[in-house]
């Protein structure tokens, strides 16, 4: 039986049109439902490269979507909430706030950088001020070379898991770790995450300053 050449080229076109097609949909699907654009879209599918665990990694993935519930959700929903973050007790809980610009948690990421060794999440080293969550976990993972990359991410996601955490022993227990606790509570769960596998440096030291709630 004679194949007719073609005949398959032109059902090979229409099935590559046909796999356009739906990635087109499938994308705009997605940026429908997760506001996010193309580029941000990207930059999202990789937070499930890098090492985590499966619940923190969907933690991280709606962080990211900043479909956390905070207390600026809350209230746009009208549901009852404390407003203040609970970490520093100053300022409207957002998500960009807890991660970004909490004074407590900015302590908490200035001593891990200086404990794991890692300049990158110095929040002296983080771009402006004002930025999404995706965007500032992007630049802060982003701008890292591939090797530096592997070591980012693990303990970025680590970090924000554990202050969250934290967020959450405060607003739903009623209680709350020390500073200096959350430290080593961060620590610990390093050392559980690195015996999994995850490439999370050892800590040596801690350094900086403590959180002073004024
Ligand atoms: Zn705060």
């Amino acid at each position: 039986m004679r194949v007719n050449n073609r005949d398959h080229k032109e059902d090979g076109k229409t099935a590559a049109k046909r796999m356009l097609g739906l990635m087109g949909k499938l994308i705009t699907l997605l940026v429908q439902l997760t506001g996010c654009n193309f580029w941000e879209l990207l930059g999202l599918t990789s937070i499930w490269k890098g090492w985590a665990s499966a619940r923190c990694k969907f933690f991280i993935w709606t962080l990211m979507l900043e479909r956390i519930l905070t207390a600026d959700k809350l209230l746009q929903r009208g549901w009852e909430n404390d407003y203040f973050c609970p970490l520093c007790r100053r300022n409207l809980e957002t998500a960009s706030h807890i991660f970004t610009e909490c004074p407590f948690s900015l302590k908490v990421w200035e001593h891990m950088a200086v404990a794991l060794g890692l300049d990158a999440l110095k929040p002296t080293n983080w771009l402006d001020k004002g930025l999404s969550v995706l965007e500032w976990y992007m630049g802060l993972v982003g701008r890292q070379t591939k090797s530096q990359r592997k070591i980012i991410f693990p303990a970025s996601n680590l970090i924000c898991w554990e202050i969250w955490k934290e967020r959450n022993r405060r607003i739903f227990e009623k209680k709350e770790l020390p500073f200096t606790g959350l430290l080593v509570r961060i620590k610990d769960e390093a050392d559980v995450w690195r015996l999994a596998g995850a490439p999370i440096p050892l800590v040596t030291q801690y350094g900086g300053t403590p959180f002073d709630p004024g």
